[in-house]
């Protein structure tokens, strides 16, 4: 995944030089500390092993965040939600119709991801909840330390939505646990339908696709049975819900997902507090017992 797109987790390790384009015209003796492992794998001054250790260490590295960040979710009752689609699919205006519509009904927040800017935060800002921007630079995906340390800089959440739209882009974000409960993967009419199949990871990663945009079906050529067929391939089990931000077409039932969701985290969250406190009554009786109280 990023080793081959390149994305800046493998340019932040501890290579001597870092060569982001890579020219195979120059003869291979590499007087630079450029190394090629026996596949030619492209990253710099990386071996294919090392490269593959590389990758491993930053997998693993990354899951340990993400365990840590779902405890953290549990143990307030938040609703996690990981948006990804590529770049302009409607995740941002979506994102503002869905905080207008459920604002007034419990905590919500969004961290954004984007590689530069502040917009789309000042845009959820605007729509009336707390947001903080991740830039990632040249990173095209977010990771769960970043999000963990997000986490720090938003209100408390207890019992609310927390909402992450990841960088845009169909490939690298499907292959990072941030902690999430659910990765929801937004795809719109004008993408094409055959986007399930060339981008299989990503729709195999959620467990819901929105098909957004259907106010535009009039005006293209687009088989939304094409795409579902596509995604049901590449993910049996995926739900998929056709939307539009701009009209408010089908939100409803995007609402609801939200909303049954949220039910669900915030049942496990009661129960866990509920045996806490048992817990916590049957050691102070212990402790009672013991001074003889
Ligand atoms: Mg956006």
């Amino acid at each position: 995944m990023c080793g081959i797109c390149g994305c800046s987790d493998t340019v932040t390790t501890d290579r001597p030089e870092t060569h982001a384009h890579h020219h195979h015209d120059h003869d291979h003796a590499h007087h630079h500390g450029h190394t090629h492992g026996p596949e030619h794998a492209h990253a710099a001054g990386l071996s294919t092993a090392r490269m593959v250790q590389v990758e491993q260490d930053i997998m693993s590295t990354n899951q340990r965040h993400a365990d840590a960040n779902r405890r953290q979710f549990a143990e307030h009752g938040i609703f996690v939600v990981n948006l990804v689609s590529s770049p302009g699919s409607g995740k941002t205006s979506l994102l503002v119709k869905t905080i207008e519509a459920m604002k007034d009904e419990m905590p919500l927040a969004v961290i954004e991801g984007d590689q530069q800017t502040e917009f789309d935060a000042e845009r959820i800002r605007a729509a009336g909840v707390p947001s903080w921007q991740i830039n990632t630079g040249k990173a095209c995906h977010l990771d769960a330390h970043t999000v963990g340390h997000a986490l720090e800089h938003l209100p408390p959440l207890d019992d609310g939505i927390l909402f992450i739209e990841n960088v845009g882009n169909l490939v690298c974000p499907a292959g990072f646990d941030l902690g999430e409960a659910h990765k929801v993967v937004i795809l719109s009419v004008t993408e094409g339908e055959d986007k399930p199949l060339k981008y299989p990871h990503m729709f195999n990663a959620a467990d819901l696709m929105l098909v957004n945009k259907i106010d535009l079906l009039p005006y293209i050529s687009c088989d939304m049975a094409r795409i579902l067929a596509g995604a049901r391939q590449v993910n049996p089990r995926i739900e998929s819900l056709p939307v539009s931000a701009t009209t408010g077409e089908g939100l409803e039932a995007w609402l609801a997902w939200l909303r049954n969701g949220r039910e669900q985290m915030r049942g496990g969250h009661m129960e866990t507090m509920l045996s806490r406190r048992d817990a916590l009554e049957r050691e102070l009786a212990a402790i009672d017992a013991r001074i003889g109280k």
